[in-house]
């Protein structure tokens, strides 16, 4: 399982929120996409996030900062854990640029078109989980992407992702008897 997390972080008003233009890799690069990235050995989802924001956009926050609101996942191969916060720059420091990939608040209502997958139905959504009450515990729960397919030559005893998030994963082998999954 490769697992992921991404932040989704407004300001206070909820008018903007802060994206990053993706290098990498490969299938999202030149798009925006939230911060956030993968989970390590040992780390937690909340951890990981944590440790992006701080690598990726010079946030520094705590577990308390953010709220997990879902996971979008193909309950075989992959994860990624949304979480959402409100931005306060006295505890949190203000949002820079720290890698090669830059980071910038982009307007709620002007979001480019060049964005990852997801980005576009996540946004309002976590815009509206904080317009209804910050209820604690609320959360889309488990979105599912049906991107896995059974094997024809083991008659789908085995099954083959041929998606990786939303690109084609061509190195993908059946789980049972390691061919294409095609016959
Ligand atoms: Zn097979």
């Amino acid at each position: 399982m490769k697992k992921y997390t991404i932040g989704i972080l407004f300001n206070e008003s909820l008018t903007q929120v802060v994206m990053i233009y993706k290098n990498r890799p490969d299938w999202q690069k030149d798009n925006f996409n939230f911060p956030g990235g993968h989970i390590e050995n040992g780390e937690t989802s909340i951890v990981c996030l944590i440790r992006e924001f701080e690598e990726e956009c010079a946030i520094k926050t705590t577990i308390d900062t953010w709220k997990y609101i879902g996971k979008i996942t193909n309950n075989k191969n992959y994860y990624v854990d949304v979480f959402t916060a409100i931005h306060n720059p006295k505890e949190h420091g203000f949002v820079k640029t720290n890698t090669d990939e830059v980071v910038i608040w982009i307007d709620c209502n002007n979001i480019p078109e060049n964005i990852v997958t997801n980005v576009s139905w996540l946004l309002p959504f976590a815009k509206d989980w904080w317009n209804q009450g910050n209820v604690e515990n609320l959360s889309f729960g488990t979105f599912n992407y049906n991107n896995i397919e059974n094997c024809e030559n083991c008659n789908g005893e085995g099954y083959t992702n041929f998606y990786d998030q939303g690109e084609p994963d061509l190195d993908s082998k059946c789980t049972v008897c390691n061919g294409t999954g095609k016959k």
